[in-house]
């Protein structure tokens, strides 16, 4: 998942949006143990009337202060440079040895996260709006009122539900996550009061949650995955991974997980390949109840890489026993770079009446919203914020006028930010959110003018959270270069374990 300007974005992102590492995971998975004083801690009340997914034109009732957690005299430690910790058991009467053996669990909720200081979310009903523009006819509206599910994928440091908090904190709809580190094989199982938090906060707001039901969040699978390697072993050790993350979207009530189809390695054929992918979701369908598999395209044409063509994606739908628990992800810079054009409004609607003649609308389980730095066609798999690389604002104003969007969740993969601002790494999505409601307002005849000052805006808005580091001379742009072609070989290499 590439970010922008840095070639080394690709880790960048992942740091970024990394949940944790084993070790993390312990910590941010073990419960604290409760005292009687601090048991009112445990859960976060927001009372409100909003029903977030439900909102509606410039709805601005911010939810009402979060109950605070009642934390014990002397719990909160932030003097001793462990902000957010507290001590779980003793106080007065605890001396310094067996302090030190004390074992620390996070304050939740943290208080960085606290829902009190959460923005109000909106977004425009999708009835509500004019059609857009096309030369031969228009993007009608032919669904009822539907929320847009708008939202990014954030990170689950501190555990699963802490994903919520922050893509509350972002004013999104919608989020996406990894359900464990995407890097390892391997991760240590949730504990039970994880499991719990998710599930509470998923609630609506007037029952004490933060208003994310089932269809609006999209996880994200591991990058290990490989499901379409006909080495048996590898397949087999792909196969685990796949179903781990799918019983864990499971046990967290979530019903849309989103991975990449995978790769033939060079070791057979595209279509065998396919087959390999479609045989493991029939399998994982059988082992693990209600979870949809929803398959990513991908932008790397022409290589070994499954899910870069419409048609790759139909066949693996085609081989699926189980057509209601399966359904695709298309992501925009991938689509873009795969070499469909989706820039202007016309180009949109043809690339889109492609995907509904060759899989279909009603497969359509979520949208990854990205610009590219690489050209249409490119291959290549370089995300950049919003309306500030090649594909341009218009396709994403296409988007979010589109009633066929509404009600699936639309993830920002975009570049995070570098300098952390008062929202830190949520700071880019909060911006680019609040531009795509923006851009979803405006009406046809207004677009071509205000495009242009609203991309000039907003690409100073960014360059302030990420600033430009572009290599002066031609020595540094070699080295760049070079330093792009590696991370790209890396991303790449992930197919071959
Ligand atoms: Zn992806
Ligand atoms: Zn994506």
């Amino acid at each position: 998942m590439p970010p922008r300007r840095s070639t080394s974005s690709v880790k960048r992102y992942r740091e970024s949006t990394s949940p944790l590492t084993s070790s993390e995971d312990d910590a941010a998975y073990t419960p604290a143990k409760v005292t009687p004083k601090t048991k009112g801690a445990r859960s976060i009340a927001v009372k409100t009337d909003a029903v977030i997914v439900e909102a509606a034109v410039n709805v601005e009732a911010a939810a009402p202060p979060a109950k605070k957690p009642r934390a014990s005299k002397g719990k909160i430690s932030k003097e001793d440079g462990e902000n957010y910790k507290r001590d779980v058991g003793g106080d007065e009467a605890v001396d310094e040895k067996s302090k030190k053996k004390t074992p620390k669990a996070k304050m939740w909720p943290p208080p960085d996260l606290d829902p009190a200081n959460h923005p109000a979310r909106s977004g425009f009903p999708i009835f509500a709006l004019s059609p857009t523009t096309v030369s031969n006819g228009s993007l009608n509206p032919s669904v009822p009122s539907r929320p847009m599910l708008l939202g990014a994928h954030v990170s689950m440091g501190g555990g699963p539900a802490t994903a919520l908090l922050r893509a509350s904190k972002a004013g999104a709809n919608g989020l996406a996550l990894f359900v464990k580190n995407q890097r390892s094989w391997k991760s240590n199982p949730y504990e039970d009061e994880a499991i719990q938090r998710f599930r509470d906060l998923m609630r609506p707001r007037d029952e004490g949650g933060m208003g994310y039901p089932p269809e609006s969040i999209l996880v994200h699978g591991s990058y290990l995955i490989n499901l379409g390697n006909p080495d048996t072993a590898k397949w087999n050790m792909s196969y685990e991974c796949f179903r781990d993350d799918l019983r864990r979207c499971h046990q967290l009530g979530i019903k849309l997980y989103n991975w990449h189809p995978g790769s033939t390695v060079g070791a057979c054929s595209k279509e065998e390949s396919l087959a390999l992918v479609a045989k493991a979701i029939n399998k994982a369908h059988a082992e693990v109840p209600e979870v949809v598999c929803v398959v990513e395209n991908m932008a790397n044409a022409n290589s070994n890489i499954l899910g870069t063509t419409f048609s790759d994606l139909a066949t693996i739908i085609r081989l699926v026993e189980d057509k209601s628990r399966i359904r695709v992800c298309l992501d925009t810079c991938h689509t873009f770079a795969a070499g469909y054009d989706i820039r202007t409004n016309d180009t949109y609607a043809v690339t889109m009446r492609k995907f509904g003649e060759e899989v279909g609308f009603e497969y359509l389980g979520g949208m990854h919203l990205n610009d590219s730095k690489a050209g249409l066609g490119a291959c290549k798999d370089l995300h950049e914020n919003i309306g500030l690389g090649d594909i341009g604002l218009t396709a994403f104003r296409c988007i979010m006028r589109d009633p066929r969007m509404s009600h699936i969740p639309l993830i920002l993969e975009t570049p995070a930010a570098d300098k952390p601002l008062e929202v830190g790494e949520l700071a880019v999505w909060v911006k680019e959110i609040k531009l795509l409601y923006e851009i979803q307002a405006i009406p046809e005849d207004e677009w071509s003018a205000k495009s242009v000052e609203i991309e000039k805006r907003w690409r100073a808005d960014r360059d302030v959270m990420n600033p430009p580091k572009e290599p002066k001379g031609k020595a540094k742009n070699a080295k760049k270069a070079k330093k792009g072609k590696k991370d790209e070989d890396e991303e790449g290499s992930l197919w071959h374990c």
